[in-house]
């Protein structure tokens, strides 16, 4: 037995499986010509991060218009930042937004589909395997340093101003240990990690093609990277290295942040014999500060929208959500949807190529735009269910109030809705308790205030008159002919245009009448269409609301 395999059998002695038991377990997919397949690994940290639904959006856009799998991969490795529960939220953060994997971890403890365990935490002999693999071919070795002699290290580099710093050629002391002190220092229980034999060159330069971004030229990787921590437990590096290739990844998407790693990835794949999958590293999702006016990364401390679930909380829906991230992920889409205005964002031609490879500004206002419009396109119904679905979490009282009368509320969402030319005020399920406060008894709190031009007399005059002339039978020209009527008499034009050109002559025009009827009604200058609120409200509310006015008008 040669050294190499002498020092695999000390260092994983329980190790039986090898990467070919696993190439069998996991063999390659068989999926179309083109299919590809991706994944979204997040830690599990508690929390989904819009940044995190933006890459998954992209992940599983990327798999299936290409007739491919998306799974998702918990990487729970670093044990310091995994906190309870850490996985359900993230889980539960797609289910809202209808985010679907194919395959992976689908709740805590439970997963779906044949290439897993999709946790790391369930994969240690995998990475044990090639871990001995590594050694028995000589491309990795133990490494006995204490953390008191790589801060030396660390020190002497900085003090000789080295240029590369990290574990490597002369600096990796235990590099070149020999089987025997290996052995010493194992009988001694001296606790361990595995480093990479790195074989890169200082003056080589490697050249990749990512997807997004295009050719990418970096220094290679010269460190002995640790590949097992003292625990047994793989770093990032090599626990992806092993499951990307073993889940049959063919296109890794992720952060633009691990850019910086690719050399040293490259040398794993290549360490490993595995095949180098294509990486495309997506944009940051940036936002523009409040204080400096700077673009800057969402940052998941100083801005409550970086989590996914502030959009939940406050009634945006999923549709608008997603549907924005989209308009931020591929330029195209926003014609695509023009041309297309009722179709699944599934739908969507995208193309992983047409992203931008500078960050992506998501801005609040923006969204809320977006939502408007999504929101105007929605059948009455759907929204009714998504206010009384978002009410009866977040709105108890407002939920009590809202679906008392399933068919009342119906038609109140439906005002200025299905038709060619929706209304496009309602950007959030929480916006409606106010928005139509009016309409509930329990909500409404009247307030009188009227415009400057208007006086409280005439107020007072046109409501009373109002008060005698309108009839719920009428219809809505009908109903508008009543109220033109009622102008001239009372010393108002019934149209505008009649009034500029004389506006000495008029105490003003149709306009100021209306919303006087307006005021009186809903304690509102603007609103949705007032006839068919007055239909709402029915004569005898319309009556006393009329009557209530011209009180606190008089
Ligand atoms: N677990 C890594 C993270 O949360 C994922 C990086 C990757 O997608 O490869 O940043």
């Amino acid at each position: 037995m040669d050294n190499n395999k002498k020092l695999a059998e000390l260092l994983f002695p329980g190790v039986d499986k090898t990467p070919e038991d696993f190439e069998a377990v996991y063999p390659p997919r068989e999926l179309p010509e083109g299919a590809r397949v991706t994944r979204f690994a997040p830690s599990p940290t508690g929390y989904l991060h819009i940044g995190g639904l933006f890459g998954a959006l992209v992940d599983v856009l990327t798999a299936h218009s290409t007739g491919g799998v998306a799974y998702l991969r918990i990487e729970d490795t670093d044990k310091k930042r995994e906190i309870e529960d850490g996985v359900s939220a993230i889980i539960s953060g797609f289910n809202y937004f209808g985010v679907d994997f194919d395959e992976g971890v689908t709740g805590f403890g439970t997963e779906k589909g044949a290439y897993g365990p999709y946790t790391q935490s369930h994969r240690a002999e995998i990475y044990h395997a090639v871990a001995k693999r590594l050694v028995e071919n000589g491309l990795a070795y133990p490494c006995f340093c204490t953390s008191d002699e790589l801060s030396q290290l660390r020190d002497r580099q900085e003090s000789e101003g080295a240029l590369i710093r990290g574990y490597f050629g002369k600096w990796a002391k235990c590099r070149n240990l020999s089987l025997e002190e290996i052995e010493k220092n194992l009988a001694e229980g001296k606790p361990w990690v595995l480093r990479l034999r790195s074989s890169g060159s200082e003056d080589k330069r490697i050249v990749f093609d990512d997807v997004i971004r295009g050719k990418i030229e970096m220094p290679e990787n010269i460190i002995d990277e640790v590949l097992l921590k003292s625990d047994g437990i793989p770093t990032y590096h090599f626990a992806h290295t092993c499951d990307d290739h073993y889940m049959r990844t063919t296109h890794v998407i992720r952060a633009e942040e691990w850019i910086s790693s690719v050399p040293k990835h490259i040398e794993l794949f290549r360490a490993c014999g595995f095949r180098l999958p294509k990486y495309a590293h997506t944009p940051q999702v940036l936002k523009t500060d409040e204080e400096t006016g700077d673009k800057r990364k969402l940052s998941k401390r100083k801005d409550p929208e970086a989590a996914v679930s502030y959009f939940v909380e406050r009634g945006i829906p999923k549709e608008s959500v997603l549907e924005y991230l989209l308009t931020l992920i591929n330029s195209t889409f926003e014609d695509w949807r023009r041309a297309n205005p009722k179709e699944d964002i599934s739908k969507f031609p995208f193309n992983l190529k047409k992203m931008s490879s500078s960050g992506c500004l998501f801005d609040l206002v923006k969204l809320n735009d977006v939502s408007k419009n999504v929101i105007s396109l929605m059948s009455a119904k759907q929204v009714y269910d998504n206010i009384a679905e978002w009410a009866k979490v977040y709105d108890p009282e407002f939920y009590e109030i809202f679906t008392a009368d399933p068919a009342f509320s119906t038609e109140a969402v439906n005002i200025d809705r299905e038709n060619p030319k929706p209304r496009k005020d309602i950007a959030k399920w929480s916006e409606v308790k106010e928005y139509f406060s009016y309409l509930y008894t329990p909500l409404y709190t009247p307030d009188y205030s009227l415009p400057d031009n208007i006086s409280k007399l005439d107020a007072a005059e046109i409501a009373e008159k109002y008060s005698g002339v309108f009839s719920l039978d009428d219809d809505k020209d009908e109903w508008f002919a009543k109220i033109k009527e009622m102008c001239e008499p009372l010393g108002f034009t019934p149209n505008v245009k009649e009034y500029k050109k004389n506006p000495d002559g008029f105490k003003g025009h149709v306009g100021d009448v209306s919303t006087v009827i307006r005021i009186a009604l809903t304690s509102r200058r603007n609103t949705p269409d007032l006839y068919s609120i007055m239909k709402l409200l029915g004569a005898d509310e319309i009556k006393s609301r009329l009557a209530q006015a011209i009180e606190s008008w008089k």
